[in-house]
């Protein structure tokens, strides 16, 4: 992974960073990076694990479980709606972006491609929250993808919404050890043990990781 002093996930949901960015926070965390996550929302709003009582208060304790997992350091997860993030205003989200930049001392953001990965428009909203603090902060961001041959596989046989990359637009590939990224899938108990797509997923990405810059461009030319 690139190097960084300190490295801000910025995302959506909890689960986010376990099943998305789980390799890639691990592998910070065995490289003596510190990592902090973000979170915008308890997820409440799934519909896998909808039969809690309180799916919001599971899904923030399987956040911190998780987070154990993957070596995180400090976790703020907030209140913002599930499946509103993009009515909220971005400015708004911005600004809980950079409290915790402030907060983490980081000089990096991991976040979910601009497609929001799944299409999810809150991951969206997330990616572009921590690109507009990181256009003030002038900081780096990189953004977890999906290769075009992935997305491919996943759309046909799920009828999914994947946003995959082609090679040409990949700025970084990297092996990767899935194994704290499992044990930290697994806590997510409600999202994770009923979850095909995820499953396969995972196999069709093998040991392998595809990232893209993201940095702004006023950043770039500083
Ligand atoms: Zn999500």
């Amino acid at each position: 992974m690139p190097e960084a002093r300190s490295v801000l996930v910025v995302c959506a949901h909890p689960d986010d960073e376990s099943f998305g960015l789980g390799a890639a926070i691990s592998a910070f965390a065995a490289a003596g990076t510190p990592t902090s996550v973000l979170c915008f929302t308890h997820g409440e709003a799934s519909t896998l694990g909808a039969d809690a009582a309180d799916l919001g208060h599971v899904r923030s304790q399987e956040l911190t479980a998780a987070a154990a997992e993957l070596g995180v350091g400090d976790v703020r997860l907030l209140h913002y709606g599930d499946g509103r993030l993009a009515d909220e205003r971005l400015d708004e989200l911005s600004d809980a972006v950079l409290e915790m930049i402030d907060r983490s001392d980081a000089d990096l953001l991991l976040v979910f491609d601009e497609g929001g990965i799944t299409g999810h428009a809150d991951h969206c909203r997330a990616t572009e929250a921590a690109l507009a603090a990181a256009s003030d902060r002038r900081l780096k961001v990189l953004a977890w993808a999906m290769s075009d041959e992935v997305a491919d596989a996943l759309n046909r046989e799920f009828s999914a919404g994947f946003v995959g990359r082609d090679a040409t637009q990949i700025d970084l590939r990297t092996r990767v050890n899935r194994e704290r990224q499992e044990r930290a899938i697994a806590c997510h108990v409600s999202q994770s043990h009923d979850n095909p797509v995820l499953r396969r997923r995972l196999a069709l990405q093998g040991e392998w990781e595809v990232f893209r810059w993201l940095t702004p461009e006023s950043v770039q030319r500083a």
